[in-house]
């Protein structure tokens, strides 16, 4: 068995969801599962339409869902013929009277609960899912629709759940593996879940590749295929930089790095269900079947470029956090530590690097994480500890490789090519294999392309392309 994700991009249209179809014709060999994302922007439209119902906008929602509505049944009416338009337009028409219905709710409650948004937001890939599976039996490949709500089971953080991993593996293979015997090909909503009650969970951003990798370990799959409108994973992102290269292989450790910090090619926890499995995962472009693409797997093999590829985050914040030397006493470096630690926690706000010394603590969160009321009391309370000292309008460009961490010794010469880049702060050492700059938000894209010129001049042709 194998587990073929596509994600919003290769599936926007009719003409992507042709091309998806024949990709899967390829591989009904191995047997595939198919774990398909919302089409384009679909989930972005479904979350305005939910925050315009709550505020009472009803023209605003809708005008969004009547969008919606016209370009799913749009592009259905592309892919059905007469005879076969049945089942799936059916389908998609009565997701949009519900969907419309649970709007309706959030008008008169006049909020977004978050469990109530987790229920709309699942209809994106509900759809999308309902109008791939009737695709593909109108071109003759036997598909089974499931429902990733009845499989995937997770707990009640709503916005970013996570699976209940022996509860979800028992589930995944109770119902999917009947299907594949029958030789069918499984298609479920990525991104979706349940509660053990039953409560609609989403799994956070780019989602539907957790759902691919945990479905793919339950099943121990052969393969985790993630196809994307990109080449693969690439030296960086190429949405910032253009002459940026395909990275061939790269290990699971280097892949988790770049996703937490940054490189959107892949949601930050796919990597590990795969790697606890030893299953390889490779990112496909749905667009160029042809490319190599990239292969994730424990032992990608020797790289002479120290650095395989660069990630960022912006915009992000540096809190900076001293003891204050009033009389009295000041609280130590340990207990002030501690208590910034306790403030972050107590607005779930995850740090991105933290840094200690006697001196204080240096922390650095997601900027956004800092905005309106959450943002206040964070800094209320830690004024209440220390001096307390933010600088927002920053940006973590972070360079990502085995190399750097595998020699035992300073990777001194790579961090000399740094010599030119106006950093704020270097972070080397929690994880051998990432050094991170902290630079001004304006300039992550100079600083990426002067590190990717000076870092990729010469490259390991056995490794990127
Ligand atoms: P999908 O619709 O399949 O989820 P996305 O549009 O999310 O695809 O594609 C992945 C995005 O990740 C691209 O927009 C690309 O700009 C971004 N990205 C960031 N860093 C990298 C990287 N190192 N390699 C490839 N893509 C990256
Ligand atoms: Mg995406």
């Amino acid at each position: 068995m194998i587990v073929m994700k596509f994600g919003g991009t290769s599936v926007e249209d009719a003409s992507c969801i042709e091309r998806v179809a024949e990709i899967i014709r390829t591989r009904l060999d191995p047997h595939p599962v198919v774990v398909v994302s919302a089409m384009g922007k679909t989930t972005q439209r479904l979350l305005d339409a939910a925050e315009a119902s709550a505020a009472g906008d009803s023209r605003t929602t809708l005008g969004l869902v009547a969008t919606l509505r016209a370009s799913h049944l749009t592009e259905a009416a592309r892919l059905f013929s007469r005879d076969t338009t049945g089942q799936s337009v059916a389908l998609v028409e009565r997701y949009f009277d519900e969907l419309a219905k649970l709007l309706e709710g959030l008008a008169i409650l006049g909020e977004v609960p978050p469990r109530g948004l987790d229920k709309i937001l699942a209809y994106g890939e509900l759809l999308s899912s309902a109008i791939l599976a009737g695709a593909l039996n109108q071109r003759g490949i036997g598909a089974e629709l499931m429902d990733a709500r009845k499989i995937i089971k997770t707990d009640d953080r709503y916005g970013s759940a996570s699976p209940i991993v022996d509860l979800t593996d028992r589930y995944v293979r109770k119902t999917i593996e009947p299907v594949v015997s029958s030789g069918k090909v499984p298609v479920l909503q990525g991104y979706i879940g349940s509660t053990r009650e039953g409560a609609t969970t989403t799994l956070g951003f780019e989602g539907s590749d957790y759902t691919a990798a945990v479905v793919a370990a339950a099943l121990e799959a052969r393969d985790i295929e993630i196809w994307k409108d990109v080449p693969g994973l690439m030296t960086a992102d190429p949405a910032l930089f253009s002459n940026a290269r395909t990275v061939k292989r790269c290990s699971y450790d280097e892949a988790a790095e770049l996703t937490y910090f940054g490189a959107k090619v892949l949601h930050q926890k796919a990597v590990y269900p795969a790697a606890a499995k030893q299953i390889p995962v490779h990112i496909y472009n749905s667009k160029d079947m042809s490319a190599a693409g990239t292969e994730i797997t424990a032992d990608p093999g020797s790289c002479v470029n120290l650095v395989k590829s660069i990630a960022y985050k912006r915009p992000v914040s540096v809190i900076r956090l001293r003891t204050r030397l009033a009389a009295g006493g000041a609280i130590s470096t340990d207990d002030l530590f501690k208590a910034a630690l306790d403030v972050l926690a107590a607005k779930r706000v995850p740090r991105l690097l933290t840094a200690a010394s006697e001196s204080g603590v240096v922390m650095i969160v997601d900027s956004a994480a800092l905005a309106g009321d959450r943002g206040r009391f964070i800094y209320e309370r830690l004024s209440g500890i220390g001096e307390v000292h933010v600088e927002s309008e920053r940006g973590v460009v972070s360079l990502v490789g085995d190399g750097l961490g595998n020699s035992g010794r300073l990777p001194l010469d790579t961090l000399s090519s740094l010599g030119e880049i106006r950093g704020e702060m270097l972070f080397h050492g929690p994880s051998p294999r990432t050094v991170s700059i902290v630079v001004g938000e304006s300039e992550v894209k100079d600083v990426v392309a002067d590190l990717h010129n000076t870092l990729f001049a010469e490259i390991d042709e056995r490794v990127f392309c």
